[in-house]
């Protein structure tokens, strides 16, 4: 991989269209994030959210345009890509972790398999990394034993011992009952005041106004408006826009 400058784009999508069949979910796609950034994305359910964080994340692949990483494009498969995977970091809403591992081994895993660490290494990163989220005490259970908040800290924890530069969070509270919500968006905003690379799809306005320095609004897979959270939420451009705020407030 090239040593990109730090004055290079961490995240760059270029003129990215995708199609899922006859159906057009990105239309051509434009977004340069710096490093550093925290962006919220908002928009309605089928607009385009999730196949964005995917196309980043290399899950998807694109149909034309480009997506660079840190200046890097997608290699198409095998060990650069894993690579890659690494350094983008996801966190999605269903907490994805694995049922028959514990907690610390979920976190454990892709650093040994991927970073190459020692399985010492890991386990004593991975309990740096559960007590940076809250749940040291929680790292022999398996997920089933866990609260969905701590569910989704362990999942952020899994991400974050990968080391990646950009973390991309897909509805992360979206499956939590409403009083779990606020451990985990502390966990995120902790997360961007330490400068991370954060794109997060959520609906979560508190977050947004807080933690965010920048709204996107996506709606039938086009980025509608891209402002800052107070122009966004006080001042909406769109029709569009307004309607879902309408809905959502
Ligand atoms: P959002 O996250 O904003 O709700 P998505 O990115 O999940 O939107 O979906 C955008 C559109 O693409 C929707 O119409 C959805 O039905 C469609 N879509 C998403 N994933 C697939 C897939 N794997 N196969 C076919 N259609 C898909
Ligand atoms: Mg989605």
């Amino acid at each position: 991989m090239t040593e990109a400058s730090t004055d290079t784009p961490m995240i760059r999508v270029s003129a990215v269209d995708k199609y899922f069949g006859s159906s057009h979910v990105l239309r051509n796609v434009n977004l340069e994030i710096p490093r550093g950034q925290v962006v919220v994305v908002l928009g309605p359910s089928g607009s385009g959210k999730s196949t964005l964080c995917r196309v980043i994340n290399r899950l998807e692949t694109v149909d034309s345009g480009s997506v660079l990483v840190d200046g890097n494009p997608l290699p198409e498969e095998g060990r650069a890509l894993a690579e890659l995977r690494a350094d983008v970091g996801m966190v999605f809403q269903q907490f994805n972790l694995f049922a028959h591992k514990s907690v610390l081994d979920n976190v454990t895993l892709g650093p040994t398999k991927v970073r190459g660490l020692s399985k010492s290494q890991a386990r004593q990163e991975g309990m740096r990394l559960l007590e940076r989220v809250g749940i040291a005490d929680q790292a022999d259970k398996y997920p089933a034993q866990l609260s969905g908040g701590q569910q989704q800290r362990a999942a952020i924890a899994r991400a974050l011992a990968m080391r990646p530069k950009v973390m991309l969070f897909d509805e992360p509270t979206s499956a939590l009952d409403p009083e779990m919500v606020s451990e985990v968006l502390e966990v995120m905003a902790g997360l961007a005041a330490e400068g991370m690379t954060m794109l997060v799809v959520s609906h979560e306005m508190g977050f947004a106004r807080r933690a965010a320095h920048r709204v996107l609004f996506m709606a039938d897979g086009e980025i509608v408006e891209d402002t800052t959270p107070e122009g966004f939420f006080e001042s909406p451009e769109s029709e569009r826009a307004r309607d879902f705020l309408s809905r959502i407030l």
